[in-house]
């Protein structure tokens, strides 16, 4: 298999990092879209997590000409009617200036609720300057804390409770993290996939 750089659309530095902890591999190098000298963050007009990974790897993809992978993951609530899913990172809109101020949001709004399950969703897009493109996607459900725990991870982590751990999944270690996350299981198929198109092409 040749050696192949990929770069990862993404400004976010903790998902940036569990990306290429990931999907680091022999012969797969990655780096970050401001290492390939490109800041831009693309507006996520899609509706589904499908959509707006693809969107953010082809506006990448086009501006750095290097293959790009991006990732669009977020948080589907059931008592919230999958809310905020696809709008995870923009939450409560301009109220939110930061994941803290979105998980109390996401707590005031599951107050007194009893039905609490929740999955993570990660959906992959890698997008080559050929036209090619991989896909792939992850879930893992969890239920909506009490309360938020934990320091480690990102984003609604404190308060997306792993019932087969007992903890959050920011209590978790990075490394225990990425072997169950969703991001870990559509990185997982998307890496399988990946070395099956290298090997194809030579
Ligand atoms: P985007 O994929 O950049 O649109 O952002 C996804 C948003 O979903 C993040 O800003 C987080 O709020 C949330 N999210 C996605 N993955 C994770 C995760 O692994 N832990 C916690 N929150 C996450």
């Amino acid at each position: 298999m040749n050696e192949i750089t990929i770069v990862a659309a993404s400004n976010n530095p903790k998902k940036l990092i569990e990306m290429t902890d990931i999907l680091s591999l022999n012969g797969v190098n990655i780096i970050s879209q401001a290492e390939a000298g490109i800041t831009f963050s693309p507006d996520e007009t899609g509706n589904t997590f499908e959509e707006n990974a693809r969107i953010k790897a082809e506006i990448i993809m086009k501006l750095c000409a290097m293959p790009t992978v991006a990732d669009d993951s977020g948080l589907e609530v059931k008592a919230l009617g999958g809310e905020p899913g696809v709008y995870s990172a923009r939450y409560g809109g301009d109220k939110c200036a930061n994941d803290k101020d979105r998980v109390e949001l996401l707590l005031r709004n599951m107050h007194n609720k009893e039905q609490r399950d929740a999955k993570f969703v990660s959906c992959i897009a890698c997008v080559f300057p050929n036209g090619d493109i991989i896909t792939s996607r992850g879930e893992i459900c969890g239920e909506i804390s009490r309360f938020p725990r934990g320091n480690g991870g990102f984003g609604y982590d404190p308060i997306f409770f792993v019932p087969e751990y007992n903890a959050t999944m920011a209590e978790l270690s990075p490394a225990q993290k990425n072997k169950i996350s969703h991001r870990a299981i559509a990185l997982a198929a998307f890496r399988k996939k990946l070395i099956e198109y290298l090997n194809m092409i030579g």
